[in-house]
């Protein structure tokens, strides 16, 4: 069995020890030399080139992703050779353009914010009317890490991005939504196979720092219940509704009046389920193996009872994370350290931390001063 993952960083990366425990030959194309997911580069190419993708396409028993920027026209192009793609570009389109989503998730009657595709700052400023004067504007395309998402209480506030927009030959309008008042953000991943069969994962809790995920509790702090059962319901709806293959992580804001709001979606492992490899008996990245190639998924309980994930952001002020080892092992024997072997940068992500055990507060403390200690 051979699968083929576009994009060499840390989620390819971190596909490899599922695939050599399965037995599973993991052939990536990266987009340069010395990537995270170097171990199983096949070859380097432009995932925006047909004449890249394809040969390296046709290598392998099944294509998947370590992010969702490959061109509809490539994956077409793809699945006309006979390509098993997954998710394929029916699917992904979702998760490549947010107006496309909140239109699909809105007519599948899922829960999300109010929004408007705005095309100009005259619609901007109605949708800011109908809105309390205050909206959350997007771009559609492109944006990560909350690139790309700015809280605007003018409609000139965006003019930069309308005029960026209007030069651009495939500049559509932006995404305009309600400021959510959220009392916590959540995450709820899913995988589905082919042939129908979903699994969900616990529902966690995702604290975000300056619009980038620092940290991940799992399974979400008082969540047993009805709010575990919603998520997962919204996540599987969305999942089948959308037709996606693989890992599917829906980010959800939790409302201070008690509702569940659809944010992002992204199919493929997620940095909200990395928790899954110590905490949980099936890890995403085995999941998304097993359920791209259509074999039965794992369970997907919780093997402790609690799991925190801390993410290592920017990495040390000296030195290599590595260098890190020796005090922080000795200090947190509990802590699991994931390192991407990417050069720290100010803000990147180069790895993450693990500790699972009985007491949330202890576990989460042990996770973050670990975490401290690698980048300090
Ligand atoms: P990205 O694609 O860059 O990750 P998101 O759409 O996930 O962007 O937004 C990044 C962060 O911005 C979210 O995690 C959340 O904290 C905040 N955010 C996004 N949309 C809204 C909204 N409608 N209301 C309130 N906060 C929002």
């Amino acid at each position: 069995m051979r699968v083929g993952v576009i994009g060499g960083g840390q989620l390819a990366r971190m596909m490899i020890p599922a695939a050599i425990n399965l037995g599973i030959e993991l052939r990536v194309l990266a987009e340069s030399e010395g990537m995270a997911a170097e171990l199983a580069t096949a070859g380097v190419g432009d995932y925006r080139n047909v004449d890249d993708v394809l040969p390296f396409a046709s290598t392998v028993d099944v294509v998947t992703f370590d992010h969702e920027h490959v061109p509809q026209s490539v994956l077409r192009a793809l699945v006309e050779a006979g390509v098993a793609v997954r998710p394929g570009p029916d699917a992904l389109q979702y998760a490549q353009d947010k107006i496309l989503m909140r239109q699909k998730l809105s007519e599948l009657g899922m829960p999300v914010p109010r929004w408007a595709a705005v095309s100009d700052a005259s619609e901007l400023a109605d949708f800011l009317d109908q809105n309390g004067g205050v909206a959350v504007v997007k771009t559609a395309r492109g944006g990560y890490d909350g690139k790309g998402v700015r809280v605007v209480r003018a409609a000139h506030e965006a003019d930069d991005w309308f005029m960026a927009l209007a030069e651009d030959a495939n500049g559509g309008p932006l995404l305009a939504e309600e400021l959510v008042d959220f009392r916590r953000e959540l995450a709820q991943s899913v995988a589905r196979r082919p042939s129908g069969e979903v699994t969900a994962w616990p529902v966690v809790e995702s604290i975000q720092r300056d619009g980038v995920c620092a940290e991940v509790i799992a399974p979400a702090p008082s969540s047993a219940g009805k709010l575990a059962q919603v998520a997962a319901d919204v996540a599987t709806g969305i999942a089948e509704g959308l037709g996606v293959t693989g890992v599917l992580a829906v980010e959800l804001f939790e409302t201070v009046d008690d509702r569940i709001l659809v944010n992002e979606l992204a199919m493929r492992p997620h940095n909200s389920g990395h928790w899954s490899i110590e905490g949980s008996t099936t890890s995403q990245f085995e999941q998304h193996l097993r359920a791209v190639l259509d074999l039965p998924l794992g369970a997907t309980g919780c093997v402790y009872p609690w799991t925190v994930m801390v993410n290592i952001l920017g990495g040390p002020t000296a030195g290599t994370l590595a260098d890190r080892y020796p005090g922080v092992f000795e200090d947190h024997p509990t802590a699991k350290v994931h390192n991407y072997g990417k050069t720290p940068r100010p803000g990147r992500k180069i790895g993450h931390v693990t500790v699972s055990g009985a007491d949330l507060d202890e576990v989460a403390y042990d996770a973050r001063a670990a975490a401290v200690q690698l980048t300090d």
